[in-house]
């Protein structure tokens, strides 16, 4: 099975946001998970840096656009590694090999007969990088989001004929009902189309930074027909000598945010088509996680700086946070103070005091040694594994996690019901001690492999607590995974007790 997977690429002209950590966390647990059930995998991330703001600013600075957009990237370089993400290619649009395959790209939409030149009149949010209706602008003129001052542009463009595409892409979406999830955005991307598709405009006059049409280098591609095609250009120089479209397209599941749906659940397929590719496989359009009531969001701005909270919490909290925070698809609010109660409650209490409790215990009654013991009835995480990757195959992250969670919750319960500290005090018990004592580091080691894709740095110290290999294979989410094995030591904690951060004054 091949299993290619995107976040967006991200605009470089501000520093990376919680929302765009969301996305990129979430799209790593995705893979991670796939790679376990043995799909061959790609992961791609990057940044869009050819947006006009970039431009400006970098004339304003007195900088070649160049330079200040390889100063700007750093930041988004660092985000996937900060947030334990390990995405297997970071694009950048300024790539040369990116830049080629759009000329390419764009001559065959060209060739095709799907561009032509007229003349575009409009509002135009630089913020926004969007032309505006009238309709979408305060009684003042200005953009809602950004509240600056719509500009009025007039000029010769080249517009792609979205509208040739209405029928297939109806079709597309009629054959293939899971095209987009969830349902209700599938729905909206569907009604969206059979509304009427106006053309839209691929391209920009007078602007030096971008990349040129091949059939008419006065004109730069404009965002989007230079942005999503990233998809497809990184697999054409990700690795050098070799093209892997073959392998991953069209196997590709893009997961983005819904403020992009419109461009990539209609115009992307219709330019694919056009250009003489499958569409994608997938596309899963989440919401927004919005923080204390308000929205993260790329282009609003806003103060929380994810790489704080990984510095306090860690990354692995973080991730834990975001998945569980509000369900993975939809709006909803978190706060703060979520990531302390759920690290301190769930992370520190559930799974670290179960390793604690679980280490202890064998160390003290069985100094060290696992042993099956026969006569306890094994505690079977077979189902929960089987229910947690069909809840990932449809993107549901958080419903994953939560039955992720039920077990830990199931062992800790387990603990308290067999009593162990009880059945160590006779020797008669010897038998079902060990099979008690087996059953927690079993299930808990199951656990730990299905819980290795949203906690990929906390998991290896759990199986290495308890002495079990640090395979991660899915087929091992199931009972009687774990080895008789010596020399388990009581684990030190795995999420310790943080001192309150001092911004928080
Ligand atoms: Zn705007």
């Amino acid at each position: 099975m091949r299993f290619y997977i995107t976040t967006p690429i991200y605009y470089v002209n501000a520093t990376p946001t919680l929302g765009n950590a969301y996305t990129t966390a979430i799209t790593d647990i995705l893979v991670r998970h796939q790679r376990q059930r043995g799909a061959d995998t790609f992961f791609l991330t990057g940044v869009d840096e050819h947006a006009t703001k970039v431009w400006r600013v970098a004339e304003e600075q007195g900088l070649e656009a160049q330079e200040y957009a390889d100063r700007i990237a750093v930041p988004w370089r660092e985000l996937a590694p900060r947030l334990n993400a390990e995405p297997d290619f970071f694009i950048r649009t300024s790539d040369d090999g990116h830049k080629s395959f759009v000329r390419e790209f764009l001559q065959r939409m060209y060739d095709n007969g799907d561009i032509y030149q007229d003349v575009y009149a409009g509002w135009y949010c630089v913020g926004c990088e969007e032309f505006k209706g009238e309709e979408e602008l305060t009684e003042d003129g200005l953009c809602p989001i950004h509240l600056t001052k719509a500009e009025w542009i007039e000029e010769k463009n080249w517009f792609f004929r979205l509208s040739a595409y209405q029928e297939r892409l109806l079709s597309l979406y009629d054959e293939r009902p899971e095209l987009v999830l969830p349902d209700f955005r599938y729905n909206e991307a569907r009604s969206f189309i059979a509304g009427g598709l106006r053309d839209f405009s691929i391209s920009r006059a007078g602007q030096p930074w971008g990349i040129p049409l091949p059939w008419d280098e006065s004109q730069v591609a404009y965002v989007w027909a230079d942005a999503l095609v990233n998809y497809v250009s990184a697999l054409t120089y990700a690795r050098p000598g070799e093209d892997l479209r073959e392998r991953f397209w069209p196997a590709v599941h893009h997961v983005l945010g819904k403020d992009i749906l419109r461009f990539h659940c209609v115009y992307w397929p219709a330019m694919l088509l056009s250009a003489g590719y499958e569409p994608p496989q997938q596309l899963f359009v989440h919401g927004f996680l919005l923080l204390d009531g308000s929205k993260i969001s790329k282009s609003v701005g806003d103060r929380v700086d994810p790489l704080d909270l990984i510095d306090i919490y860690g990354a692995d909290a973080l991730r834990y946070w975001m998945a569980r925070a509000i369900s993975f698809g939809h709006d909803g609010n978190a706060s703060i103070d979520g990531i302390r109660e759920r690290y301190e409650s769930e992370l520190a209490d559930d799974l670290g005091n179960l390793l604690s409790r679980t280490t202890a215990m064998v160390a003290q009654y069985r100094a060290g040694s696992l042993r099956r013991g026969t006569t306890e009835p094994p505690l079977d995480f077979g189902a929960l594994g089987a229910d947690v990757a069909a809840r990932l195959d449809r993107f549901d992250v958080t419903g994953a996690l939560d039955a992720l969670w039920e077990g830990v919750r199931a062992l800790n319960q387990y603990v308290t019901a067999e009593a162990p500290w009880q059945l160590a005090k006779d020797e008669a018990n010897a038998a079902r001690l060990d099979g008690v004592l087996y059953n927690l580091v079993d299930g808990l080691t199951a656990l730990t492999v299905a819980l290795a894709a949203f906690l990929p740095e906390t998991a290896p110290h759990i199986l290495a607590a308890l002495q079990q290999s640090d395979d991660l294979s899915w087929d091992r989410v199931r009972n009687g995974v774990a080895q008789e094995v010596d020399g388990i030591a009581a684990a030190k904690p795995l999420f310790p007790k943080i001192e309150p951060p001092a911004a928080a004054a």
